[in-house]
């Protein structure tokens, strides 16, 4: 296995679906009552953390992760979000609202694409790229993202971050630099 294709966008965004149907199917396990709430809670932190340093280090092999970090602060509050919805599944009871918790679970793996571009856009301001612009894949796109992409190039760090748009945690666009 040669690293480098890891690293890759494309690689990335297929490592991050697979982790998202992880997610969907311990959430389905703990809606029907197989494991326990507090299981899940475990699981889902360790695959959240395992998603997005898997992520920030196929961005930037030599990414800090400590928890002053921006990547330890990203992390954080991911498990602080899961804390509560944890809260939700245990007020709502077992068996409820399959599959709408199944999707929410998947948004956690999925914000780490978002976490992806934040160190890839940081390792370009440290190379002294001037420029960015966004690139859109394959998706349904928000509106925001397509008015974004005809942009075309602008200075680096003044487009709103992927994951921080209307598509939020959806968003399968990419950022480009110069
Ligand atoms: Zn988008």
């Amino acid at each position: 296995m040669r690293l480098l294709d890891c690293n890759a966008p494309s690689a990335v965004r297929r490592m991050l679906t697979r982790e998202q149907d992880r997610a969907a199917r311990l959430t389905y396990l703990q809606r029907t009552g197989e494991i326990v709430l507090l299981v899940w809670l475990l699981d889902m932190i360790s695959l959240v953390k395992q998603s997005h340093a898997a992520a920030a280090l196929a961005a930037n092999p030599a990414v800090q992760t400590s928890p002053s970090s921006p990547f330890g602060r990203r992390v954080a509050s991911q498990v602080k979000y899961l804390g509560r919805f944890a809260d939700d599944l245990a007020s709502k009871g077992p068996k409820s609202l399959i599959p709408a918790p199944a999707a929410r679970a998947k948004q956690y793996p999925a914000a780490a694409w978002g976490t992806y571009w934040a160190v890839k856009r940081a390792v370009a301001v440290n190379e002294g790229r001037a420029e960015e612009r966004n690139a859109l894949n394959v998706a349904e796109h928000c509106e925001e993202c397509p008015a974004l992409t005809a942009k075309g190039w602008v200075p680096i760090g003044s487009l709103p971050s992927i994951g921080a748009r209307k598509c939020g945690s959806n968003c399968r666009c990419e950022l480009q630099f110069r």
